[in-house]
């Protein structure tokens, strides 16, 4: 009653007065919000890899889903083409990149300083934020080449992959399990991921290979207008692998995921991990995460390799730098991770 009372004794004047002075202040808090954010006005770049494979669409969404919110928190994000992984795990360590894309055996090689990274030795800036989707080792070859196994591939025109990409890397550790060096093959090429599924289709190879998220678009055509097939990279040198080193798991290229076999492709193969560098700023590490987990029914229905990804396994599998200080923090909230568990498609997806 007493409330009433005194808001009926109000006189037009002085409401007239509070309202514009409210007005004033939401204006100020809006205004000194903006001009925060354009102080703090950051660009970040996150290194992906060819426009065939996963890492850049992924890199696409994730800076689409930071963009939209850079009037509030003044941060522009680019997705950048490169050679894959190593290329990736290399600028971040340079600085050249904020965040990047790695598999997550070039993870741990760059933290150890093995193999491409032994001349720099080992990356002790290197930071976990996000463990992605599967990635299998993928070879494909020509049906009229007459590879139908792994060891079919000795004597023909091999695309190894680029150096800088992960596919190289994977490539190479067959190759050294096997024993055999480039000699091995009728030709060895090392062309991009961009550049292979045409070299296959026109015969200027017989195989290429790709440590892809599946289903992949590029892919998926490569199978369907080239009269190309999966190989299995199977046997005794691969189950080896599998168990020598902690970052191989063996893995299937389910039937389903292309037109034209039912049937499932064995091979083995590493995690699609999202790194930093102890120095990316905790603030935009965090603005990252929300932004993804903001946005994550579009993100997983954004393209078919993600369709599988659980938030509550995305902050483990894969990642054997330590976690960004930032992203640990935000893994710590798991229960808001949880709720995205039953996410359903967008209307009409
Ligand atoms: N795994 C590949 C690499 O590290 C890239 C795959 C992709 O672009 O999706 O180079």
């Amino acid at each position: 009653m007493i409330t009433v009372f005194k808001q009926q004794s109000i006189s037009p004047h002085r409401f007239i007065l509070s309202s514009l002075s409210l007005c004033v202040l939401s204006l100020c808090f809006l205004l000194s919000a903006h001009v925060e954010a354009a102080n703090r006005k950051v660009n970040i770049t996150i290194g992906t890899g060819g426009t065939a494979g996963v890492y850049y669409p992924a890199g696409m969404s994730l800076c689409k889903f930071i963009n939209k919110n850079e009037g509030r928190h003044g941060i522009h994000c680019t997705a950048q083409t490169t050679a894959g992984s190593v290329e990736n795990a290399q600028k971040v360590r340079t600085g050249a990149f904020d965040f990047a894309i790695v598999q997550s055996d070039v993870q741990y090689y760059a933290l150890k300083g093995y193999g491409p990274f032994k001349k720099k030795g080992p990356d002790t800036k290197l930071r976990s934020v996000l463990s992605l989707y599967p990635e299998p080792f993928t070879i494909i070859a020509r049906t009229d080449s007459g590879i139908r196994v792994l060891d079919d591939l000795m004597g023909k025109r091999v695309n190894i992959g680029n150096p800088g990409s992960g596919q190289r890397t994977s490539m190479e550790l067959v190759m050294h399990a096997k024993g055999w060096k480039k000699e091995a093959f009728a030709s060895a090429m090392e062309l991009t991921s961009d550049e292979q599924s045409a070299a296959l289709c026109t015969n200027e190879i017989d195989a290429m290979v790709m440590t892809v998220g599946h289903p992949n678009p590029d892919i998926k055509k490569t199978l369907t207008t080239c009269n190309a097939i999966l190989i299995n990279v199977d046997g005794p040198v691969v189950e080896h692998l599998v168990k020598t080193y902690p970052y191989y798991s063996a893995m299937s290229i389910p039937g389903r995921a292309y037109p034209g076999s039912s049937l499932s492709t064995r091979t083995f193969g590493v995690t699609a991990t999202l790194v930093a560098s102890a120095k990316t700023p905790d603030r935009v590490v965090k603005e990252l995460l929300q932004a993804l987990f903001n946005n994550f029914t579009d993100f997983k229905f954004s393209h078919p390799a993600f369709f599988s990804l659980v938030p509550t396994e995305m902050n483990e599998k894969g990642l054997t730098a330590p976690m960004h200080t930032a992203a640990k923090d935000y893994f710590q909230r798991a229960a808001d991770l949880t709720k995205l568990l039953n996410v359903k498609p967008p209307p009409g997806r």
